[in-house]
């Protein structure tokens, strides 16, 4: 026998309609307890109570409203690529036409690059860069930045042309990212047609 009145999990249990032997040493203390019996009464009333209630789904508005005062942390990653994807065009044909000038303007800008990396003594002979310290900070900058993106690949090549590498290698993943999303975009359309 129970000497106390039964706890909320206890009262759960009973709700669930659970049974076993500690269920039955609970049933028992219902049978001779009036004020547990009223209370499990209740709670049995505001459960159905609850059950009756229509299922309502918060509107389109109503979600942005809230969302627009939650702060959600972006990592910057992401907060790059929904930025790169919020000028790609819709239309899959559009998304391809943009990946494909993409390409273009990568490779223009790597060629573009390269002419002047190939040509900087001239430049920097004109004074383009005034001083010997700054062209050679300068030139120390490139040649470290490149490094860092070819890592174990840098020791191969010749000095020279690691910024040239390094450039073409940002305009190569530029351009293959775009075409990837174009594509993408395209199997996901013929899929929908498909199915
Ligand atoms: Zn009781």
């Amino acid at each position: 026998m129970l000497t106390r009145h039964l706890l909320p999990d206890e009262f759960d249990l009973l709700l669930d309609g659970e049974s076993g032997f500690g269920v039955q040493q609970l049933q028992g203390h219902l049978r001779d307890c009036p004020q547990c019996r009223e209370e499990l009464a209740m709670m049995r009333r505001f459960v159905l109570a609850i059950e009756e209630l229509p299922e309502l789904a918060p509107s389109r508005p109503m979600a942005d409203l809230v969302m627009a005062r939650v702060n959600v942390f972006v990592p910057w990653h992401v907060a790059a690529r929904d930025w790169a994807l919020s000028w790609l065009p819709e239309r899959p044909a559009l998304r391809i036409a943009a990946g494909v000038a993409a390409t273009g303007v990568a490779g223009a800008s790597t060629v573009a690059l390269g002419w002047g990396w190939t040509h900087r003594e001239r430049f920097l002979a004109q004074g383009w860069l005034a001083q010997d310290q700054l062209r050679a900070a300068a030139l120390d900058a490139i040649g470290t930045g490149a490094q860092a993106v070819l890592g174990p690949l840098a020791t191969q090549v010749p000095g020279g042309t690691l910024p040239l590498a390094g450039a073409a290698l940002l305009g190569l993943g530029l351009a293959i990212g775009t075409s990837v999303a174009g594509l993408r975009a395209v199997a996901a359309r013929t899929r929908a047609i498909g199915g």
